[in-house]
């Protein structure tokens, strides 16, 4: 992966799903194919210390893979919150990274009013900065956000 493309939407439903619970991280997954997202998934953290770490409930997860497979995707990121510090990984974050070859995006909230959105991946055990394209007004077909209730 050489970068990770969201359109201005993607952008927006992560950024929002942060700030909807800011002193919480939050967690979602992004379908799509290669290095682009077509999907936003928003996920539910139930970590038992939701303000520092993040732990997706694994049966939202499954149904989010389950209907990325439906709809020919792959997964291609990972998001999460930081409501308190910088948008790079932790030392836990890195400790729970499992897949080589998706995105891991990080939204900080330390100024809540300017979110500020990176991407790392996950290679050789460390995190190497990953450039976002935010696609305004391309002409590829983007799908939007589906939120799995329960
Ligand atoms: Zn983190």
């Amino acid at each position: 992966m050489n970068r990770l493309e969201l359109n201005a939407s993607h952008y927006r439903c992560i950024v929002e799903h942060a700030k909807a619970s800011p002193s919480d991280e939050v967690c979602g997954l992004l379908g799509g194919t290669q290095e682009r997202c077509l999907t936003v998934y928003p996920g539910k953290n139930i970590a038992p210390t939701p303000e520092c770490a993040f732990y997706m409930d694994p049966h939202t997860q499954l149904t989010t893979m389950r209907l990325m497979l439906e709809r020919g995707e792959e997964l291609v990121g990972i998001y999460h919150s930081h409501p308190s510090s910088a948008a790079l990984p932790s030392a836990r974050d890195a400790d729970c990274a499992t897949y080589p070859g998706v995105a891991y995006l990080i939204v900080s909230l330390i100024d809540v009013m300017n979110p500020t959105l990176a991407a790392f991946q996950f290679a050789n055990n460390s995190f190497e900065p990953l450039p976002i394209m935010i696609e305004q007004n391309d002409k590829t077909e983007y799908r939007g956000t589906i939120c799995i209730q329960e």
